[in-house]
């Protein structure tokens, strides 16, 4: 595909970032969950492919815990707080009969590794949807107004996993659960970073992606790179972490552009679980 011979052309390799800056996460609150592990990869990448155009890295995304009823954090100057959410249901053998039935054709396994066994997913949303907003415009070099768009496009290609979640695009930042703005270019390697905020149950709350449009010298990228970065970044906005895979999406240093029925299986099983440990 078109975005494929990009990669080739260009000698991209489409690599992906969870948050090592919060960039517009104040974080007044005591205790951010982890701490991005970007460093190490993305030094390792840096001596690799030293001579490479553009490069980065993905770290894990970074998770934000926020109390019930208490405003811990803002996005975008909106308070973030955990509405209450109630204890997900949850039987223990259950989950781990349902994890041994089908997480062997899923990196489920690797995210909770990942992850400290935690899983963290949304509440379903089917009747009132999950409002996204995209930044409608970014004054950041090589802008396309077509940018939005890009993104807002990736939303129905996860939907096809099937999972309990509607999105709805909103224009009013200040009424999104998801947040999604550009920059003209992220430190270091990185391209592309989400921070989610969740509450002590696992239940994501809200969530931020920030897009590079640049590579780190500031040097637009394609708008097929920034389509891919999307793509990995909504994955992890959605609750998914990373595979060792290479062929899948969300493997850190994604090779592929597109969705693949396991990336999708995996967010699949994801929200047929409940958030939360599993031990
Ligand atoms: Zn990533």
């Amino acid at each position: 595909m078109a975005v494929r011979g990009e990669f080739v052309v260009l000698g991209f390799a489409v690599l992906l970032v969870g948050g090592v800056g919060a960039m517009a996460v104040q974080a007044r609150q005591q205790g951010a969950a982890r701490s991005a592990t970007a460093t190490p990869l993305a030094q390792h990448r840096d001596a690799r492919d030293a001579q490479r155009p553009a490069a980065a890295v993905s770290a894990p995304p970074r998770d934000f815990v926020v109390t019930a009823n208490r405003t811990l954090l803002e996005l975008d100057g909106v308070p973030v707080r955990a509405i209450a959410l109630p204890a997900p249901a949850r039987d223990a053998e259950e989950v781990r009969r349902t994890l041994a039935a089908r997480g062997g054709g899923t990196y489920i396994g690797e995210m909770l590794a990942q992850e400290d066994s935690m899983l963290v997913r949304w509440p379903d949303r089917t009747l009132t949807a999950l409002r996204v907003w995209v930044q409608p415009h970014a004054d950041v070099p090589g802008w396309s107004d077509g940018y939005p768009q890009v993104v807002r496009d990736v939303f129905p290609e996860w939907s096809v996993a099937g999972f309990p979640i509607r999105f709805l695009h909103v224009l009013d930042s200040a009424t999104a659960d998801l947040h999604i703005r550009f920059t003209r270019s992220l430190p270091g390697l990185q391209i592309g970073l989400t921070n989610r905020f969740r509450d002590e149950h696992g239940w994501i709350v809200a969530a931020e992606i920030i897009l590079a449009t640049g590579d780190q010298s500031g040097k637009p990228l394609p708008a097929g790179l920034i389509s891919a970065i999307a793509r990995h970044e909504v994955g992890h906005a959605l609750g998914l972490g990373h595979a060792s895979d290479p062929a899948m999406l969300m493997f850190p240093e994604s090779r592929t552009t597109t969705i693949t029925a396991t990336d999708r299986a995996t967010l699949h099983l994801l929200y047929s679980l409940p958030p939360g440990t599993v031990r």
